[in-house]
């Protein structure tokens, strides 16, 4: 099969995947299922393991490269391990991209992001950026008739995450309360939409680029700023004082200690973008009595309830669609913002 192969990291992000022939992977244990690949969605945690800014904690003796990155997996079941009995060949499915184990206590409870013994396809292990992968029948959902594994890939991941923050945002927000997005990209637009959903809030969308604040009105937000140099002021002024929540879908590059200054006496800033890091004198902590806290992915459930809302048109991925061949180009554009919402490999 094809796969986009990556050999080495860069922290400028100029290497190549390399396009190569590998053998299709084989079901290893009762509970693996195979996955052709109908899209895989390109995340920012690929930039950043090419970066090497995952190297420490998952390759630290330089051994793992090459392998297949592509997290954010949707496509049709091709073939199912002995113990397989929720899905079978042929079925659309999406793939939560954490393999769970099921078994230990934090499972239990339901966080599949806290699981002792998961794995991550994608991370460390082949994901998605092939023709096929391999997962497990705890992390599949299947998708209801007439959605494409295109339309919805991205969700496995950008979405959830987007999902989880937003649902987290929402218990903090009552209607008139005020919930700052910071980067209107593959998870802002989603937990854009998510809070429309299910909060009564009024939204501040904040990114840089025209395009994603075209994007951030067309999807109803209430407020749209271009996150310039008075951004903090804005924040303050619209909302009489600061934001009863603030998500920094960036995390990096400075936009991280800007996020907690927006938030008013009480408020909640919840960091999913990673990368950089966050200064806060603890007597703003104490005088402010502020929260901040990061949100991992999001678990199973938040997933299922995901694509319920996808189904009924509540929440929709923008996706630019590029073919495997071409996965070099998709990375290049995506690291100079040259798409809205996500990028999509179709092998
Ligand atoms: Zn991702
Ligand atoms: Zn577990």
């Amino acid at each position: 099969m094809k796969a986009a192969m990556l050999y080495e990291y860069d922290p400028a992000v100029n290497v190549n995947l390399k396009i190569e022939d590998v053998r299709v992977p084989e079901i290893t244990a009762p509970d693996e299922v195979i996955v052709r690949v109908g899209a895989a969605g390109l995340c920012r945690t690929d930039l950043h393991i090419i970066e090497g800014v995952w190297k420490p904690t998952m390759d630290p003796n330089g051994t793992l490269l090459p392998y297949i990155m592509g997290h954010e997996n949707a496509g049709w079941v091709e073939d199912v391990g002995s113990s397989v009995k929720s899905v079978k060949p042929g079925d659309a499915v999406i793939c939560h991209p954490f393999r769970s184990c099921g078994v230990c206590l934090n499972c239990r409870h339901g966080e599949d992001m806290y699981c002792d013994n998961g794995a991550f396809p994608g991370l460390g292990m082949n994901g998605g950026f092939a023709e096929y992968f391999v997962t497990s029948e705890r992390s599949l959902i299947k998708l209801k008739k007439g959605i494409m594994p295109i339309e919805v890939a991205p969700l496995a991941d950008a979405g959830i995450t987007a999902y989880r923050a937003a649902k987290r945002a929402a218990r903090l927000l009552r209607p008139g309360s005020y919930c700052v997005l910071v980067g209107i990209g593959g998870l802002g637009h989603i937990a854009l939409q998510s809070l429309h959903a299910i909060s009564g809030c009024r939204i501040i969308a904040v990114d840089r680029e025209p395009a994603a604040q075209k994007l951030a009105k067309d999807l109803g937000a209430d407020f749209v700023l271009d996150g310039g140099p008075n951004v903090i002021e804005e924040v303050k002024e619209i909302t009489g004082g600061g934001a009863h929540v603030v998500i920094d879908f960036v995390g990096e590059l400075g936009v991280e200690n800007i996020c907690w200054k927006m938030a008013r006496k009480g408020g909640q800033m919840f960091v999913v973008g990673y990368g950089g890091k966050i200064e806060v004198p603890t007597v703003h902590l104490v005088i402010e009595e502020i929260n901040i806290g990061g949100s991992l992915v999001g678990n199973y459930t938040e997933l299922v309830e995901l694509m319920e809302l996808n189904a009924d048109g509540k929440v929709k991925m923008h996706y630019t669609e590029y073919n495997l061949a071409n996965i070099n180009t998709a990375i290049d554009d995506f690291k100079h913002r040259r798409f809205t919402g996500r990028g999509v490999i179709v092998p």
